[in-house]
């Protein structure tokens, strides 16, 4: 069942996967701004939280061929979300003023249709109550609930900050439905050292990212899937675009590492 949908503003990250040095500045943003709770073992990858998690790829060559990439994964933000039509009793929405896929945490009853429906690996379960050692609760922002054990979180495109976006403009006499490219910035988008992550309205030809996201080297991930993924990627490594479809050309599909909290 497609929930695929028109909006007036359309919020979309765009990725160069040539700039990105798989440092985790954005995976260390974003579980601080959302308040993610480390889990007791952090080697368990069945039981983390990373909402934006870095994969790497190679390209299986031997050196001097060796190439490397790294792979930022947020939340698609599907355009067509396989996870919203699944969800039985309708905790995970999309967002009619930015078309961002929501997760309504005190509605969801931890059943994880939506994880196993997200093709993406980015919807992950609370296994455990949040709890945070001794001083590292001091991370804490009043920014972002904490969610309890038996629900299910991913990225939202720091959603708050959207909110928070649109408040300023308002209170300011500015338009909140046409925000100017600076004025709503996820974390991870602004804490990323070499400027790989870049964020906009896909609508707005103004913003840098709907000029990017045409661009012959920018890509989604498993695009054959149709969920029109609200993210894409760039690179001008061919091997790098064609791992975006998992297909090494052999049939067989690798070279991706990463990963977690589906077991
Ligand atoms: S785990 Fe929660 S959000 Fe996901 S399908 Fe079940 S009730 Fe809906
Ligand atoms: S990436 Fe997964 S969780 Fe996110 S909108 Fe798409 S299907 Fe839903």
């Amino acid at each position: 069942m497609s929930v695929q949908r028109e909006f007036h503003t359309k919020w979309g990250m765009v990725i160069d996967l040539d700039k990105c040095t798989g440092c985790g500045a954005c995976m260390v943003a974003c579980q601080v701004e959302n308040n993610i709770a480390p889990t007791p073992d952090a080697s368990d990858m069945t039981r983390v939280l990373t909402w934006m998690l870095v994969y790497k790829l190679e390209n299986k060559q031997k050196f001097p061929n060796y190439d490397v990439a790294y792979l930022p994964r947020p939340c698609m933000q599907c355009e067509n979300p396989s996870c919203v039509p699944v969800c039985p009793v309708v905790a995970t929405t999309k967002d009619e003023e930015g078309g961002i896929v929501s997760q309504i945490y005190p509605r969801c009853i931890g059943c994880r249709y939506c994880m196993a429906a997200c093709p993406y690996h980015v919807r992950y379960f609370n296994w455990f109550d949040p709890q945070w050692p001794a001083g590292m609760e001091k991370t804490l922002t009043p920014f972002s609930s904490t969610r309890p054990r038996g629900v299910v979180e991913k990225c939202h495109f720091c959603h708050h900050r959207f909110m928070a976006a649109k408040e300023k403009a308002r209170a300011t006499g500015g338009e909140p439905m046409k925000l100017a490219e600076d004025a709503y910035i996820p974390a991870c988008v602004e804490a990323c050292p070499t400027g790989a992550l870049i964020f906009g309205n896909l609508k707005d030809p103004t913003h840098q990212v709907a000029k990017l996201s045409h661009s012959k080297n920018a890509k989604r991930l498993l695009e054959r899937l149709g969920g029109k993924p609200q993210v894409y990627y760039m690179s001008k490594r061919q091997w790098v675009l064609d791992m975006l479809d998992n297909d090494l050309g052999d049939g067989s599909h690798g070279g991706v590492t990463g990963g977690g909290n589906h077991g």
